[in-house]
């Protein structure tokens, strides 16, 4: 069983709440910068390793210049997340852009950087040469179909609408090197939020076996293998956090069996996890504005779905703490909700917790990828502000709560319909 602890006591929290009104997504630094280094120290025998954290997991540029500081590169799948990354200060090949049903300004945006464009489709390589030319290093993001078996977030890769085919991906290489590319990326992205060690090491074998395909049948050398993203996080506290030193020993294994032997040695591997990188370290604070006995008993929090909307599309658990309350007994049995007018904004269901009253403090675990960024304006519902814990222990304001103000910027008024 993993302890879920929050790296702060209820009476800190209440301090900062001060401050800053809940509800609020807090992300510890610390824990962020130590689970990097863990991350790259286990793949230290892989030359050129890097995690290209997934933009749109915590698109926030604090947390990503602190990921930039940590030698992660990015992967972006839009225009603004390009524009983000840049900003940061993230260049060339450390921005990958893997975008699908992709627009030409990507295409456009992502030359200009010198970003590794990672094709979604054998189709986008005409926009592609319109919009900027045949760059030097193309990737293709490749779909193994039902080779593969997904999971219950990604569902099956041959429904899925990404990647390029079984049959279609020798070709494409072919394609791109008479087209006059010099440099070959590969990438995949089969699975989210998995837990099973093996499942990353098959992963790598499939990538293997497929650049060492690529090469016989059409002379192209692959020197980049992207493993994707996907690697899951230990949300329940009876789950099993991955194994990122096994898995690592797997690859390596691997890479000496088929990556060697064909002569395409040196292969950069990287990753793009966002979850894995963020998600456990990031806290959804909130405070306890009713408790209602219904035909059930329902606390509600005045933070709603959309400020984490796992739970309400997924399903998805989320760890709760009533902080000050760890040592009561969690006799209770509650449903978690916040104030959205629509019924499955509940953060849980059916949840054993300790007595629970008006006013208190209720913290939601493993926000820290996929939470915030998930927010949306539905029932006018405003976005929370994002806290950083620093390594020195203080907190910093790194996105204010959105006002009433920024939900009506985007309106016009019946005065300017005359403009049409
Ligand atoms: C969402 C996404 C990721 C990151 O997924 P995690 O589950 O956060 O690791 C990586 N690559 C692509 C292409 C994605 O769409």
């Amino acid at each position: 069983m993993i302890e879920k602890r929050i790296p702060l006591s209820r009476s800190e929290l209440e301090k900062i709440s001060e401050k800053y009104p809940t509800p609020f997504h807090l992300y510890d630094e610390k824990a962020i910068r130590e689970n990097a280094r863990r991350f790259y120290k286990a793949f230290a025998w892989a030359e050129g390793f890097k995690n290209h954290y997934a933009v749109k997991a915590c698109p926030n540029p604090t947390i990503l210049s602190i990921l930039l500081e940590e030698n992660m590169g990015v992967d972006c799948s839009s225009l603004p997340e390009l524009f983000l990354s840049e900003k940061v200060g993230f260049s060339g090949e450390d921005i990958v852009l893997t975008s699908n049903d992709t627009p030409a300004e990507e295409f456009v945006a992502a030359a200009r950087l010198g970003a590794v464009i990672n094709l979604d489709d054998i189709g986008h390589v005409g926009l592609l040469e319109k919009s900027v030319g045949i760059p030097e290093l193309i990737s293709f993001r490749y779909n193994p179909g039902d080779a593969r078996t997904g999971n219950v977030f990604i569902g099956l890769p041959h429904e899925a609408k990404y990647g390029v085919t079984r049959d279609q991906i020798v070709g494409a290489y072919r394609g791109m090197k008479e087209k006059g590319v010099k440099r070959f990326g590969l990438h995949t992205m089969v699975a989210s939020n998995e837990l099973k060690n093996s499942y990353f090491i098959e992963t790598a074998r499939m990538l293997f076996e497929l650049a060492v395909k690529i090469k016989e049948e059409s002379g192209v050398k692959i020197e980049l293998v992207n493993m994707g993203g996907g690697v899951g996080i230990p949300y329940r506290p009876e789950d099993k956090a991955v194994d990122l030193e096994l898995i690592s020993t797997g690859i390596k294994e691997l890479y000496d069996q088929l990556i060697v032997p064909a002569g395409l040695h040196p292969v950069r591997i990287v990753f793009e996890c966002g979850r894995l990188v963020t998600g456990p370290y990031g806290y959804l604070v909130s405070r306890v504005r009713h408790v209602a006995k219904k035909y059930k008993t329902y606390v509600g929090l005045d933070s709603c779905m959309a400020d984490l909307m796992r739970p309400g599309i997924y399903g998805a658990y989320h760890h709760i703490s009533v902080p000050g309350k760890d040592d009561r007994p969690a006799d209770q049995l509650y449903d978690v909700t916040g104030s959205l007018c629509e019924n499955n904004d509940k953060f849980a269901v059916d949840r054993r917790l300790p007595v629970i009253e008006p006013g208190d403090l209720v913290v939601l675990h493993d926000t820290g990828a996929h939470g915030y960024a998930m927010g949306f304006n539905y029932n006018a519902k405003l976005r929370s502000a994002e806290l950083l814990l620093r390594e020195d222990g203080t907190v910093q304001l790194i996105r204010r709560a959105e006002t009433m103000d920024d939900y009506f910027a985007t309106m016009r008024f019946p005065s300017s319909l005359v403009e049409i």
